[in-house]
């Protein structure tokens, strides 16, 4: 027989899977959600049915977006620097880098890096979209900020030969960015630092 009644395992087993929740923390949360006001669970269901349907892609960048809308507000932004395109591996490096605040370019987000070991190449992530931006003109430089990892620098190798021919300044951003760390997880200074000192390829 279960520890717990049927319905409380359910949710606990399905916090367990999300990334960094054990199972400690997973039947914390579950308890706070039986025990919270109605409001809290409402709003939690409602929050979980509709994201996945709502969400979609923008069809420039490859950065997530509203279902409905044509491209994302970073892409749509007229204010925003063209030219400049910082090249990341995913949505959520989008976030870390707006977060500090200091980049006026565009994005383009890769969808991962290339990783022979979990059998990823370069077919599966958005280059080739990027090399077609590059060559319908517009963009004077790519920040290529992939992290700072084996997978991260082998995919920055491979855009800057797939690039090679085209008039675009490549640049890789600034070592000080942890070894082996993620763009997500590094602080704003970090970040800043990292933009501002970016180096040629
Ligand atoms: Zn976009």
């Amino acid at each position: 027989m279960p520890l717990l009644p049927e319905p409380l395992q359910r949710l606990t087993q399905a916090f367990e899977r999300l990334p960094g929740i054990g199972p400690k923390t997973a039947s914390r949360l579950a308890f706070y959600i039986l025990k919270a006001p109605d409001p809290v669970s409402t709003e939690l269901a409602e929050a979980l049915k509709g994201l996945r349907a709502s969400i979609g892609t923008c069809p420039v960048c490859f950065n997530i977006t509203l279902a409905d809308q044509s491209q994302c507000d970073i892409c749509g932004d007229a204010h925003r620097d063209g030219s400049i395109v910082c090249v990341v591996e995913d949505p959520m490096d989008v976030l870390a880098i707006e977060r500090a605040g200091a980049f006026q370019g565009k994005y383009h987000v890769l969808q991962g890096a290339i990783s022979p070991i979990e059998g990823i190449g370069p077919d599966d992530l958005r280059i080739r979209e990027l090399e077609e931006r590059v060559k319908a003109g517009g963009i004077q430089e790519i920040i290529i900020a992939t992290n700072p990892s084996m997978e991260g620098d082998a995919t920055a190798l491979y855009i800057k030969k797939q690039l090679a021919l085209y008039p675009v300044h490549i640049t890789r951003l600034a070592r000080g960015l942890p070894v082996g760390g993620d763009l997500e997880y590094t602080d704003q200074t970090t970040i800043l630092r990292a933009l501002a000192g970016r180096q040629d390829m």
